[in-house]
């Protein structure tokens, strides 16, 4: 067991045997949330309510889960809570959208996966943190349809290519349902883990306060470093590159192009 496990386990046993003080903070957030209803947020007003809150420790620390329903999508989103949140200010918050073939599968054709692994391990060990984990697949557009997509750039398309030959923006995805999570969660003010200024926009767009910013760094992936450079160079992301670092900020940009460059070169 490695000392970070001892820890985790440490602080569950610490808990258990607590009076349950860390979950004073949002078990009623179900009761008031039951009859919830609001002019929704966003171009598609979406509203949500906390369904269910309960304890999650995990193998980067100890979590509570809470989920939500929306009156949109029909998805279940969820948020990782770690220590208390609720009406305070500066929580460090990071927003995720789901990456099945990433997060689960492992996939070398975006770092999804590392950004969802560092993020929780750096929120279990702040004071605080919630990360929001949105069920917006494949930059938005699904799937199956991220799916088609790299079925189409394996031809040659890059990323952009392939999502408008299906039909699609670059980017599908909607942070409303993030800014109505925060808002449920009586979060008074959030800094933001990113890179990306436009996601911070989006987020104060949609009234909710980002009073800071914690650049999400992950460690360097030799399979793709250069690729990253050239990205961040080309886009608007707040990055540097010391050596053996990069700041990919997931999905924040056509991350699947960087997988086509880790495999290797594309098939003809
Ligand atoms: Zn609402
Ligand atoms: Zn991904």
């Amino acid at each position: 067991m490695t000392e970070r496990d001892e820890q985790v386990r440490a602080d569950v046993n610490a808990e258990r045997s607590g009076p349950e003080a860390g979950e004073l903070g949002l078990d009623d957030l179900v009761a008031h949330n039951r009859e919830h209803e609001c002019d929704g947020f966003g171009r598609s007003k979406v509203c949500v309510r906390i369904i269910g809150v309960a304890r999650l420790p995990t193998r980067f620390g100890l979590f509570r889960i809470v989920g939500f329903w929306n009156n949109r999508d029909g998805k279940e989103h969820v948020a990782m809570i770690h220590g208390d949140v609720r009406g305070k200010e500066h929580v460090p918050t990071r927003v995720h959208s789901e990456c099945l073939t990433g997060d689960v599968m492992g996939s070398y054709r975006c770092d999804c996966r590392d950004q969802l692994e560092q993020g929780l391990q750096k929120l279990s060990s702040l004071e605080c943190g919630m990360l929001l984990y949105l069920r917006q697949e494949g930059r938005g557009i699904g799937l199956l349809n991220k799916i088609r997509a790299y079925a189409l750039q394996d031809r040659g398309l890059d990323t952009v290519e392939a999502n408008l030959a299906l039909g699609f923006r670059d980017d599908e995805r909607d942070y409303s349902i993030a800014a109505h999570m925060i808002a449920s969660l009586e979060v008074k003010s959030i800094d933001l883990m990113t890179n990306n200024p436009d996601k911070v926009n989006q987020l104060k767009a949609h009234g909710i306060n980002v009073a800071g910013r914690i650049p999400h760094q992950i460690p360097a992936n030799p399979h793709n470093q250069a690729y990253l450079e050239t990205k961040a160079n080309r886009s608007g992301h707040l990055m540097n590159f010391p050596p053996q670092t990069r700041l990919p900020d997931q999905g924040d940009e056509p991350l699947a192009e960087s997988a086509g460059d880790a495999a290797g070169p594309r098939p003809a």
